[in-house]
Formats: C-alpha cells, sequence, structure tokens
C-alpha cells in the first residue's frame, strides 16, 4: 500500500457491522434501512433484467436518468442542468466523490472541509494528494445545532486552498445548514475563486419542514459548483450504488475524465429504472420522509431516557448522543464495547474528525430501521445502563 493511505485501515462501518453480526446486536451503525424502495421500482429494475438491458450503458449514464436528474433538480431548486453534458452517472456518490477529488485537486492543493467528516472524504483527498484544512461543527448552545464559526472558516483559507467541501443535510451530525450558513461559505468561495463540491445525498431527507438548499442556487456559484447526489436515500436502496455528478461542463467533463478509467459507467438496468421512479418520486420520498421524521423522535426520546444527550438532529439518517452524562469519555471504548455489553451497535464520531478530541465524547445513532428495532435497542440499552 502506498503510504500516504496506510493510516486508512477498515472503514468503521465494515467494523462496526461486522462487530454487530458476531454479537447478534441492533446494527445503529451503519446507516442504511431495513425496509425496500418503492416495489414499482425494485420491479422495473428486475425487468428491465429479464428484458435484456445487461450491457454497458453509455460510460456518462442512460439518457433517461441523466434526464430524470435535470429534471427533477429544476423542478426543487430550480437549477437547470444540460443533462449531456452536466450531469454523469457515478457507481454511488462514493465514486463520484472519489472522481472528483481526483479530478480537480492537485498535489498539495488544500481542501477545507467540515468536521466531523464523512469518512471516504479524508481518504479520497489523502489519495489525490491534497491537504485537508478542517474546520469544526460544534453545537451551538443556544439551539444545539451543529454549526461552523465563519472566522474560522475564513481563517482556513491560505494561498494553496482549491476546494471547500460541504454536506448538507450533513452526516454524522444531522445538521442542514440554512441559506444564511451557505451563504456564508459562498462568499468565501467567491472571494478566493473556489470550487466548492458538495454532497447532498440526503437532500430529499430533511425534517420539520426544513428546505435543502443546494449550495449552487446561491448567487456566482453555479458555476464554481459540482455536487454529487445518489439514488440510495432517496429511495432506501443504499446497495444499488448509483449516484450522480452534477455541474458546469467543464468541472463535469473534468470529473468525466477520470470516472471513464475508475468505473468507465455504473449499472445499465438499474439506472432506466431509477429515472422512471425519480420522475414518480413525490408521495413516496414525501413518506420516507415523514416516516424518518417520526423514527428521529422515537430513537431520541429513547437515548435521551436512557440518560445520552441527545443531538439536533434537522436531516438524514443520524443522531449524535453525548455520553458524558453516563458517566462515559471515550466514544471509541463505548461502541467497541456496547455490542457485547447491551447488544447494540454505534459508530463512534471520533472517526470522523481531524481534531479527535473534538468528538471522543459522542456516538452517531442510525434511526433509519422499523420502530420496533428502534424500541427493542433502546430497550437494550436501558437494561445495559
Ligand atoms: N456521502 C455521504 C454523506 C454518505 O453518508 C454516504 C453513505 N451512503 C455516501 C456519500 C455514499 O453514497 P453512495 O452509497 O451513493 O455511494
Ligand atoms: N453512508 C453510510 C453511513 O454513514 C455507510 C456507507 C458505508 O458503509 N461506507 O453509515
Amino acid at each position: 500500500l502506498i503510504e500516504r493511505m496506510r493510516v486508512y485501515g477498515e472503514t468503521i462501518f465494515a467494523e462496526m457491522t461486522r462487530l454487530a453480526t458476531e454479537t447478534g446486536s441492533v446494527n445503529l451503525g451503519q446507516g442504511f434501512p431495513d425496509t425496500d424502495g418503492p416495489r414499482p421500482l425494485l420491479e422495473a429494475a428486475s425487468r428491465n433484467i429479464l428484458e435484456g438491458v445487461n450491457q454497458y450503458p453509455p460510460g456518462p449514464g442512460r439518457p433517461e436518468l441523466r434526464r430524470a436528474v435535470s429534471r427533477y433538480r429544476s423542478r426543487h431548486y430550480g437549477i437547470d442542468l444540460d443533462p449531456d453534458t452536466e450531469v454523469y452517472i457515478t457507481v454511488g456518490a462514493t465514486a463520484g466523490i472519489a472522481a472528483a477529488l481526483l479530478a480537480l485537486v492537485e498535489q498539495g492543493d488544500e481542501v477545507i472541509v467540515f468536521e466531523p467528516m464523512y469518512d471516504s472524504y479524508a481518504a479520497m483527498v489523502t489519495l489525490a494528494g491534497g491537504v485537508r484544512r478542517p474546520v469544526t461543527l460544534r453545537p451551538d448552545p443556544a439551539t444545539g445545532r451543529f454549526v461552523f464559526d465563519p472566522d474560522e472558516l475564513r481563517a482556513a483559507v491560505g494561498p494553496r486552498t482549491r476546494m471547500v467541501l460541504v454536506n448538507s443535510p450533513h452526516n454524522p451530525t444531522g445538521t442542514v445548514f440554512t441559506a444564511q450558513e451557505l451563504e456564508e461559505i459562498a462568499a468565501v468561495c467567491r472571494e478566493h475563486d473556489l470550487i466548492a463540491f458538495t454532497d447532498e445525498v440526503y437532500e430529499f431527507l430533511t425534517f420539520d419542514g426544513r428546505p435543502h438548499v443546494p449550495l449552487a442556487t446561491l448567487p456566482g456559484m453555479r458555476e464554481r459548483t459540482v455536487s454529487v447526489s445518489s439514488v440510495g436515500k432517496m429511495f432506501a436502496v443504499t446497495g444499488w450504488k448509483t449516484g450522480w455528478v452534477m455541474g458546469p461542463e467543464p468541472l463535469v467533463t473534468a470529473v468525466r475524465t477520470v470516472n471513464q478509467f475508475l468505473t468507465f459507467s455504473a449499472n445499465g438496468a438499474l439506472q432506466l429504472a431509477i429515472a422512471d421512479a425519480i420522475d414518480n418520486e413525490g408521495e413516496w420520498v414525501a413518506a420516507q420522509r415523514a416516516a424518518l421524521q417520526g423514527k428521529r423522535d422515537r430513537l431520541a426520546a429513547g437515548l435521551a431516557e436512557t440518560g445520552f444527550e441527545v443531538g439536533v438532529s434537522e436531516g438524514t439518517y443520524f443522531v449524535m448522543a453525548d455520553i458524558r452524562p453516563l458517566g462515559y469519555t471515550s466514544g471509541v471504548d463505548i461502541a467497541r464495547a456496547l455490542p457485547r455489553e447491551a447488544g447494540v451497535a454505534a459508530v463512534p464520531a471520533q472517526v470522523f474528525y481531524d481534531r479527535e478530541k473534538e468528538g471522543e465524547h459522542l456516538l452517531r445513532f442510525a434511526f433509519c430501521k422499523r420502530d420496533e428495532v428502534l424500541d427493542e435497542a433502546v430497550a437494550r440499552l436501558t437494561a445495559w445502563h
């Protein structure tokens, strides 16, 4: 293994899911739903396979899906994307993130990234030869939301800064950035001529009526923003690994140049089915959002009763919980002990930080599970504590 990748061992999701399986734990670690996506989507995909949609799709993706992506970004946000040059289909958002960082970050470039950060960002910035400049999200004393300090953001910019990486709705904190928070980021990008990279995979999973605002909709941002999203969270099919990169033609072309040699293309039969589902997304996606909001409330209440200090989750599959009121300090130790001791798996948030101390006392719990599964987890945690 090349030297700069040696610090990246097994991903925390793989480790915790293995531990959960070995111990028969309720797995609230890795974020995946335990119910299926919309029936018509599953049937369409099966039909496509049986009817012979089984050869390479075009490298940039099936035109039907690129057009459907362009339509939904226009319908929801008023963003107009040329499906031929400004939308590109990848093997999950993960491949889009990888291709974008490899395509846009030069050796030695700095990438500003809000921490805690999704694990692939750190590894891919490193693989691209870039350097991370973390800006830490911390709970706002007034609201409990994880927020950044605009001065810390500004102080992170230097002569080698190339990109700001933004994930909203944010994994693992559950923060959904407001238009005002995004404007702080946009102003920095405009002033210093930076590329923005936005990971919007949880765009349809926001709660309490909170809107998702794509950074690209802010003044002066469309031409400098590359975004990724994916089918996994939109339709509760995380194993389908089909995502899309969106942005201005020069940036998407750069991503395409790299990705054609990473995967060449993504799964064709699924792409065709997903295109249809996106065009008919309205009701199912709205119902999923409402159900998840209820699950968030259910798990948050249960965790609070157990004694955790529970964070504010405005979106995603996740809620953060502070272990200090229970008398513990190391989230890594607790996360490793919980499956055996309590029969519940969670993720230690520390692994999402460069400044590890900042997240030492936090666990991330996933609430994208059936109600009875959430109740069982809470019952086990109560018995354990
Ligand atoms: N970004 C974030 C913030 C995620 O939580 C995930 C996990 N699903 C991904 C990207 C990866 O998405 P995909 O499964 O489409 O590769
Ligand atoms: N996105 C999921 C999470 O944050 C897991 C993805 C993965 O296993 N790499 O839990």
